[in-house]
């Protein structure tokens, strides 16, 4: 048995940052995880790499290029002949970018001297974790501990995961493309898998229970998006509420009711994605006296801290954005306040991306909120149809938009277009550093590029765009 300074519990984006962090402060530190993948290995980085952020965008990827060979290749003078799709090889590479990425987290570990423990983690007291693996118990003994343990798909009645009925794990397994494909839930997993699957041949109904599409997306955006991609193909039926599933051999039947009334459709798979709850099983919260809120959220300050002083946790086992990048934040700002900083957590700027094609990134507030709150605001936008790199990508979709007060603070961007994901990085830094819309107007941007739209929604807001 080592004592150690740190032990983290969970190797996702939260947990491995935080023990790279911590070691680098010259703590002692352990990182303990769970996970065993299909092949009965441990693979470290959480839900984010085994099972969402890496594989879902390692599948986007082929998926986007796949359908770019089929539509766009011959509008750039590329004669293609139809090419066979290998699913498994496309299923092989995303299980390669996987392992090597994991591996990379072994590295890094090595590297920093971080202490790695495969196993089951259970809380015994405020200074004592029992580690289960295979049966055999181990005792890890630390000072501070912090709880990265993640969170898991939440699930619907009558819709019980396994070939035909699946979560974000299965759906980015599917050994073949299915003829008819539906989705329970059109947020961020059912918007992204949807697109993968539908640009591989699948016909993609998504059935959202909330008559408002992406609600907590910027209206104007969100209204081009359903747009875009109902004419992409994507059946997206909104305000219906599933009332029934039936799992046959061959086909899953979901009876749903919309304003019409009642329906039913047939598929040959079916992905729920409504949501993802807290992980906080077994790991002997109550033994110790670890608060959850009414949802099952580990309770925590600014600082990340517990209702138990020495025990911390972070990422998506706590209330806030699900997030990879936000849990990496909250690791690096417990790292730091174990190591005697006064480090806070503010999610004011941080950003938002859905990752379907043209892809939608945001940070700050929207438009409705800041009419809710009746704040005057300035905004200005500019669509892609007047970027020439935007005409260079074949992707002349969507627009930027700026927000601002009326003293020119940059309040919120939100963007719907080619690299959004790249892109929001400018509003992100513009919102953090609270500069003002005329400081992107001062800025100059490199031609061509997409970045160029930035500066013209900024030009906008004081109606001298040059490109329109
Ligand atoms: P996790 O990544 O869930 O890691 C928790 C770890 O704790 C796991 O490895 C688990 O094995 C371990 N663990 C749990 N309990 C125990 C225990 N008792 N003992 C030992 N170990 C334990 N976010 C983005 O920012 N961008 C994206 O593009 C994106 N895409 C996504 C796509 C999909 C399909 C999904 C499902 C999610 C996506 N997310 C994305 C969300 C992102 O994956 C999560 O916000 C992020 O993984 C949370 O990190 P975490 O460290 O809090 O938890
Ligand atoms: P989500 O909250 O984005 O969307 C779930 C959707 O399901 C909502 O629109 C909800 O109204 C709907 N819904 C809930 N119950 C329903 C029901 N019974 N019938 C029909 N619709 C129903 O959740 P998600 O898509 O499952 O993703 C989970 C989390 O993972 C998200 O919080 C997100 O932050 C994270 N994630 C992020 C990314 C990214 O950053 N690009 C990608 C994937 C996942």
């Amino acid at each position: 048995m080592t004592n150690y300074d740190v032990a983290v519990i969970g190797a996702g984006p939260g947990g491995y940052v935080t023990a790279i962090r911590c070691a680098q402060l010259g703590l002692k530190t352990i990182c303990i995880d769970k996970w065993i993948n299909t092949q009965n290995k441990a693979s470290l980085g959480g839900t984010c790499l085994n099972v969402g952020c890496i594989p879902s965008k390692a599948l986007l990827d082929s998926s986007h290029l796949y359908e770019a060979c089929k539509e766009e290749a011959a509008s750039h003078g590329i004669g293609m002949t139809p090419g066979k799709l290998d699913v498994p090889a496309m299923l092989a590479r995303k299980n390669t970018i996987i392992s090597q990425m994991s591996q990379g987290i072994s590295g890094l570990f090595k590297k920093n001297k971080v202490d790695s423990l495969l196993g089951s983690a259970t809380i015994v007291d405020k200074n004592t974790i029992e580690v289960t693996t295979d049966g055999n118990k181990e005792i890890v003994k630390a000072e501070k501990i912090v709880i990265a343990t993640g969170s898991v798909p939440a699930q619907i009645p009558g819709a019980t995961i396994e070939k035909s009925i699946v979560d974000n794990e299965g759906a980015l397994d599917f050994e073949a493309v299915p003829g008819d494909l539906g989705i329970i839930g059109a947020g961020v997993i059912g918007l992204e898998l949807g697109s993968v699957w539908r640009r591989l041949g699948a016909n993609v109904t998504i059935l959202e229970m909330v008559a408002d599409f992406l609600p907590a997306v910027d209206r104007e955006i969100a209204k081009e998006a359903l747009k875009i991609f109902k004419s992409q193909g994507l059946d997206i039926k909104l305000g219906t509420k599933v009332t029934d599933i039936e799992n046959d051999d061959d086909y899953v039947s979901v009876t749903y009711e919309d304003q019409s009334g009642e329906d039913e459709l047939e598929f040959e798979k079916l992905i729920v994605a409504v949501g993802r709850k807290p992980l906080t099983e077994n790991l002997g919260l109550e033994t110790v006296g670890v608060e959850l809120d009414d949802r099952g959220y580990i309770v925590v300050n600014k600082q990340c801290q517990t209702s138990v002083d020495n025990i911390y946790a972070i990422g998506d086992v706590t209330r806030g954005p699900m997030l990879a990048h936000r849990a990496s934040k909250d690791g690096i700002v417990v790292a730091e306040n174990i190591a005697g900083k006064n480090k806070s957590i503010d999610y004011q700027s941080i950003p938002w991306v859905i990752y379907t094609w043209p892809e939608i990134a945001w940070a700050g507030a929207t438009e409705q909120e800041l009419k809710d709150k009746s704040i005057s605001y300035k905004k200005g936008k500019f669509p892609f149809l007047a970027n020439g790199r935007a005409h260079a990508m074949n992707c002349a979709k969507g627009m930027i938009k700026i927000l601002s007060s009326e003293d020119g603070t940059v309040l919120g961007v939100h963007i719907i277009g080619p690299n959004a994901s790249e892109l929001i990085s400018e509003g992100v830094a513009a919102i953090s550093k609270k500069l003002s819309y005329t400081d992107i107007i001062d800025e100059i941007h490199a031609h061509p590029t997409l970045t160029e739209a930035f500066h013209e929604a900024a030009l906008d807001i004081e109606n001298r765009t040059i490109h329109i």
